[in-house]
């Protein structure tokens, strides 16, 4: 019974790199139309090499297959094959991250990448209904005069932008690293939102919030190790786009029994399910919930409030967002 709530909840994704959606065989497609030699010898193999020990091997893997994506075409495909899929599993609105220097490091145009991420995007939402909004990402493994040439390089394209983001590795490159960087984007009238609290510790969420003035934490399960921390990010509803298989899959977590979803929910932060790489860490949105909904043992209430958080923690306008929450609620009475 609550797996069908799950299904038929209206949702919203917030964590989801398009890059990280790469199947293993549209990986290949693209390598023959490109003619790229990959040291896999099928995609099977390659789906088998998707077992990780941390975020550094699963990176590793990630950028190699990101190598496929060459042209504006490239990108529309990837980007429209990710909403076709997330339209089955009740998905009405997604905030995809993207990573222009993934791509721009190795001679790809910045208006093939972002005209290829839209117009995949557009026609999206034409065939299915899912609106959007989309956020490009600074690597943070790279230096903040990198992200500074990135951030001027995406300025011509800022109106099809909601925020931006910083992924990538997360040892070692704490938040405070693009301060400069994100004070840019700010003045530029965008907000920024950050990954942090995933490998590193809950202080890398503060200092996200307060060195980047970030509106929305990605991640951010391991402020549960500072319960200071949990008050003051529930107090204010920051929002958290936790992604549970993928916490699981890179050893955050040993099991999903472990993972702190529950208890966030419980302790009235604003926290969401997400799928971030959805083909390397075995689920895309459903998944994600399902999982959690049979190992943390949620229940129907859980169900209702994770669906109204996804819309809550948008960037949708405050009327779209009481549209859903009204369609949540219609969904749930009618779901006993
Ligand atoms: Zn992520």
């Amino acid at each position: 019974m609550l797996e069908k709530l799950a299904s038929a909840l209206p949702k919203a994704e917030l964590h989801l790199h398009l890059e990280g959606t790469l199947e293993p065989e549209m990986v290949f497609a693209l390598a023959k139309k490109h003619n790229v030699r990959l040291r896999f010898p099928s995609a099977a193999a390659l789906r088998e090499a998707y077992q990780f020990q941390d975020l550094q091997s699963f990176l590793d893997l990630y950028y190699e297959g990101a190598g496929v994506l060459r042209d504006e075409e490239d990108f529309h495909q990837l980007t429209l094959a990710y909403m076709d899929r997330v339209a089955r599993d009740g998905v009405c609105h997604v905030e995809p991250f993207f990573d222009p220097q993934t791509h721009t490091g190795r001679g790809v145009a910045m208006r093939e990448v972002v005209e290829g991420v839209v117009g995949g995007l557009r026609e999206g939402e034409k065939k299915h209904g899912i609106s959007w909004r989309l956020i490009p990402c600074f690597l943070r493994h790279l230096s903040e005069e990198e992200a500074r040439k990135t951030w001027r390089d995406l300025i011509p394209f800022q109106k099809y932008f909601s925020a931006v983001g910083l992924d990538s590795s997360e040892k070692g490159n704490p938040p405070g690293k693009f301060s400069g960087v994100f004070a840019e984007v700010r003045a530029a009238g965008l907000c920024g939102v950050a990954h942090a609290g995933e490998e590193g510790p809950a202080s890398s969420i503060r200092e996200a919030l307060e060195k980047l003035q970030a509106v929305r934490i990605d991640h951010g399960v391991r402020c549960v190790e500072d319960p200071d921390l949990v008050r003051e990010l529930a107090k204010k509803r920051i929002p958290l786009t936790t992604c549970p298989l993928s916490n699981v899959r890179l050893c955050v977590y040993e099991k999903m029994s472990d993972h702190p979803l529950k208890k966030l929910l419980d302790a009235g932060v604003n926290a969401t399910a997400n799928s971030d790489d959805p083909p390397f860490f075995g689920g895309y949105l459903l998944d994600n919930w399902l999982s959690c909904l049979r190992e943390l043992s949620l229940e129907k209430h859980h169900l209702v409030q994770l669906a109204k958080n996804s819309f809550e923690g948008s960037f949708l306008p405050e009327k779209e967002k009481a549209k859903w929450m009204e369609k949540v609620d219609q969904v749930a009475a009618s779901c006993v």
